[in-house]
C-alpha cells in the first residue's frame, strides 16, 4: 500500500495554491501512513492507511520564521477560507468525501459540523477522497476543476495585506505601529522582500508609501 495518485495530484495542486495566499506557508504533512484512528488498535484504520487521505500543513508566514510557525488557533485569512469552500463547491468532481480543518469536520450531507477530536487541525487540513477518485485523477484534471493554483493569491489587495502583516509583527513584540514610523518603513521594505513571487508585489512597492499606511492603521 502507497500514497494514491489522485491523492498526491490534489496534495500538490493544494500546496502550490496555499503558497500563493499572502501570509500562509504550506507543508507537505503526508498522504500515506499506516495507523489506525488516535493511534488506537481498537479503531478503525484510518485513511491514510489506504493513502487517499492528506495533510495540508499550513504555517504563518511571519517575521523571524524563515520556514513559518506553526498556528496555535485558526490561521485568519480569507483566501484561505475562500479555498477550502471552493474544494467543497467542487468535491463531486474531486471525490472529496470528509474533510478537518480549525476545529469543524466536513462531509457531503452533513456539512461543517464542530469537530473534537484530539487535535483541532489548525496546523493542516486533512481531507479524504473516494476510492475512484483517489486511483483516477490526474494533476490535468485536478487543474481543469480548480484552476491553475499559482493564480490563487493574486486578486489579494496588498494593502490590506500590509496592514496584516504589520500589525501581526507588532503584536508579537507587543509594541504599537502608530508610535514607530520608522520600524513601520522597515516592514514595509522586508514584507516586499518576503514576497517577491508574489503577483501583487510590484502593486505593494508602488502602494507602499509609509505615510499612506499610517493614515490606514490609525483608521483600522
Ligand atoms: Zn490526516
Amino acid at each position: 500500500m502507497s500514497e494514491k495518485p489522485g491523492t498526491r495530484a490534489l496534495q500538490n495542486w493544494l500546496l502550490a495554491a496555499i503558497g500563493e495566499i499572502p501570509g500562509v506557508i504550506s507543508v507537505d504533512s503526508g498522504i500515506y501512513v499506516y495507523r489506525h484512528i488516535d493511534n488506537d488498535p481498537n479503531k478503525p484504520l484510518s485513511v491514510h492507511s489506504y493513502g487517499r487521505a492528506l495533510d495540508a500543513g499550513v504555517r504563518e508566514d511571519l517575521p523571524g520564521y524563515p520556514n513559518g510557525k506553526w498556528p496555535t488557533s485558526k490561521i485568519e485569512s480569507p483566501e484561505l477560507d475562500a479555498l477550502i469552500e471552493r474544494l467543497i463547491e467542487r468535491h463531486e468532481q474531486l471525490g472529496i468525501d470528509y474533510m478537518i480543518y480549525a476545529g469543524r469536520q466536513w462531509r457531503p450531507g452533513s456539512g461543517w459540523r464542530a469537530y473534537r477530536g484530539t487535535s483541532p487541525h489548525n496546523d493542516h487540513i486533512h481531507l479524504e477522497q473516494t476510492p475512484a477518485a483517489a486511483r483516477t485523477l490526474t494533476a490535468a484534471d485536478i487543474t481543469a476543476i480548480l484552476g491553475d493554483s499559482t493564480t490563487t493569491g493574486s486578486d489579494t489587495d496588498p494593502m490590506a495585506y500590509l496592514i496584516y502583516f504589520i500589525n501581526r509583527t507588532y503584536e508579537q513584540y507587543g509594541r504599537d505601529p502608530r508610535k514607530d514610523p520608522e520600524g513601520v518603513d522597515y516592514w514595509i521594505q522586508r514584507a516586499a522582500d518576503e514576497h517577491q513571487n508574489q503577483v501583487w508585489t510590484p502593486k505593494l512597492v508602488s502602494a507602499s508609501p509609509s505615510l499612506q499606511l499610517m493614515t490606514e492603521l490609525l483608521d483600522s
